[in-house]
């Protein structure tokens, strides 16, 4: 046998002997058969990824950002120890998997599922003042909007996204900004409730959507996407991004952990057991009439219709010294 005949071994051995370059081609295809099996037919193939991965080592070369090990990732593996949300192929890795887990997670709860998209006019920052937001705070006002249903029986998955610079389509500002945006894929609540519930109290901004799914892993693939894209929300008017918003946008992502929501599941994607919350009635504290001030309440015991700055006011304390004005004080 020729060294350049094509080599074909079978079953475990098959890996074992492929090259690196053929070695994502078979992987890929048994990824994508996997989520064909979902539902889902178009999902980011390698040479897409590659493109981006390229794309994200060029424009973080000569900041600060050290990128070395970034140039060893591909589809299979990582050349840093730890990888970060922001490395294209590591998000591609992560979102394969987290789609299946969150696809067994839903299929398993009874009820529609609903793919809620939330905005907040707050949560914005101007372009080139993105490290000033803060994730933490859009993972906690999302989580509160799903606690004031008490349901134990919500399981929300999605992420936090960035969507390309935007301005207030009401023409209320003139400067761009980039607006994050959260898609949920939530099943086991009711409809009418996840409206009440995104809606927020004071300002009233209706900045949400909430649609029922209709192809499940489509919808949960495009939830757990991460990197900047054009969203499609009627709220902004939109450009697409630049060269330096990309690279401000890849090295916040590098800059922050996770942007995966999780709600009702761990991080394993299996669901939690949860009991309600007690409800106790509320009633309005009750407080002591004030008896010690009735004297001096008006008409009572102690009440003096005198100003102190009157000619007639007589202070009780007898130190304050009084000028008698003379006679032709006024006249003066
Ligand atoms: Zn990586």
């Amino acid at each position: 046998m020729s060294l350049n005949q094509p080599r074909a071994f079978k079953g475990s051995e098959e890996i074992r002997f492929m090259t690196n370059r053929e070695r994502p081609s078979k992987l890929e295809k048994k990824q994508l058969r996997r989520l064909a099996n979902l539902g889902l037919s178009n999902f980011e193939s390698i040479d897409k990824t590659q493109g981006r991965q390229n794309d994200f080592l060029k424009l973080l070369k000569g900041t600060r950002v050290d990128t070395t090990g970034f140039e060893d990732c591909d589809a299979v593996s990582c050349g840093q120890k730890r990888c970060a949300d922001g490395c294209p192929f590591g998000m591609r890795r992560r979102r394969l998997d987290e789609i299946r887990a969150t696809h067994d997670l839903m299929t398993g709860i009874d009820g529609p599922i609903y793919d809620i998209q939330v905005a907040r006019r707050c949560w914005a920052r101007p372009v080139g003042k993105l490290r000033e937001m803060s994730i933490g705070a859009v993972i906690k006002s999302i989580r509160r909007a799903l606690d004031k249903l008490n349901n134990p029986g919500i399981v929300a998955v999605g992420a936090i996204k960035l969507s390309r610079r935007v301005q207030p389509s009401d023409g209320s500002s003139d400067v761009w900004l980039w607006q994050p945006f959260i898609r949920l894929v939530v099943a086991g609540a009711d409809r009418h409730d996840l409206e009440r519930a995104l809606l927020t109290e004071r300002g009233g901004e209706k900045l949400f959507q909430v649609n029922k799914v209709k192809n499940l892993g489509r919808t949960i693939s495009n939830a757990l996407r991460r990197d900047v894209y054009a969203s499609k929300q009627p709220w902004f008017d939109q450009l697409s991004t630049t060269k330096a918003e990309k690279r401000e946008f890849y090295e916040w992502s590098l800059r922050w952990g996770e942007r995966i929501i999780r709600y009702g599941c761990d991080r394993y994607f299996n669901r939690l057991k949860k009991h309600p919350r007690p409800i106790r009635p509320k009633f309005p504290k009750k407080r002591p009439y004030p008896t010690w001030l009735v004297p001096h309440m008006f008409g009572g015991a102690k009440w003096e219709n005198n100003p102190p700055h009157s000619m007639t006011f007589e202070p009780k304390n007898k130190n304050v010294r009084i000028v008698d004005p003379p006679p032709d004080y006024y006249k003066r």
